[in-house]
């Protein structure tokens, strides 16, 4: 079970399925349970690119924040 709030980084694996919001730009996705058997693990913003190899500090940092 995952709290509405909790904050994960990019490279950590995908709890459940839901809504997350990137904490730095504001965007939020919808991860379905496909996507999750798929790839497994979250994965840097589309929008404002944190995390990526831009920003090579910041794999440990928090990205995404479930919603719900
Ligand atoms: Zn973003």
């Amino acid at each position: 079970m995952i709290e509405i709030g909790t904050k994960l980084n990019a490279t950590e694996v995908i709890p459940v399925a839901g809504k997350y919001k990137c904490i730095i730009c504001g965007l939020i996705v919808d991860i379905d349970q496909h996507f999750i058997e798929r790839w497994s693990t979250f994965f840097a913003c589309p929008i404002c690119h944190a995390w990526n190899e831009n920003w090579p500090k910041w794999p440990q940092d928090d990205v995404w924040e479930y919603l719900g």
